[in-house]
């Protein structure tokens, strides 16, 4: 299993590095964020032992205690949070994540920060866009980003960073992502710390790096197919 982990990690690293040169950026600018979800801390514990430092869970039911065991094997990961979140989840994240890349709506920013500065944390956070503006996936209209951002950027104990999104099922990764660079940059007209763009998965991370993803989110590409979650 270390080793499949090795050689897939060897082949997403030249994955993005072909990218990013097609792209003429240089790697460095790409951060791999190891989504490893379904999959236990012993996972997380071999990333570790191979470089990777940056983690992505998308539920808090499994990433709080899954946090926690990492912690207590005294390795030092940076949790990012990918998934949904839930007013009530704010606390319980707060508490083990590096970066939380899925704010969405008002009422979580206020919650997050609560928690945050409770915790003497100060996360950084991504604010999720809908590209289709379909909501059942989760993310802001790009109209409301900018009254979002200001909301984050307003809290003391929140680091506004950037953006995220996930491509909508039915568009092309290119045309979602190039929309996604699109809003960014418009973001940063009146937050210019908003640099970070988290885009791309297994699937569609070339497009991703084409059109400035300075985050890449990777889970079946470097772990295999997830167990269904059934
Ligand atoms: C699971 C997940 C990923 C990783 O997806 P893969 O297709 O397995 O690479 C990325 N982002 C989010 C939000 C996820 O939930």
């Amino acid at each position: 299993m270390t080793e499949d982990l090795a050689a897939n990690l060897v082949r997403v690293r030249a994955r993005i590095a072909d990218a990013c040169a097609a792209a003429g950026r240089r790697p460095e600018e790409v951060r791999l964020v190891a989504v490893t979800k379904t999959h236990p801390a012993a996972v997380v514990l071999r990333l570790a032992s191979l470089g990777v430092r940056d983690i992505g869970e998308n539920r808090d039911q499994e990433a709080a205690p899954k946090a926690a065991q990492v912690a207590a094997a005294g390795v030092d990961v940076r949790w990012h949070f990918v998934g949904q979140l839930q007013r009530n989840k704010c606390r319980s994240v707060a508490g083990y994540a590096h970066a939380v890349h899925s704010v969405d709506r008002v009422p979580l920013v206020g919650a997050l920060a609560r928690a945050a500065a409770d915790r003497g944390r100060t996360p950084d956070v991504l604010l999720q866009v809908s590209l289709d503006g379909d909501p059942r996936r989760g993310g802001c209209l790009p109209a409301d980003l900018v009254p979002l951002a200001d909301e984050v950027a307003s809290q003391p104990a929140l680091r506004l960073t950037g953006v995220m999104a996930v491509a909508p099922m039915d568009w092309s990764p290119e045309r979602a992502f190039a929309l996604l660079a699109d809003v960014a940059a418009g973001l940063r007209a009146s937050h210019p710390q908003a640099t970070a763009i988290s885009a791309g998965m297994s699937h569609d991370l070339e497009a991703a790096v084409a059109h400035g993803a300075t985050h890449v989110r990777i889970g079946t590409a470097l772990l295999g197919n997830r167990p269904s979650l059934g």
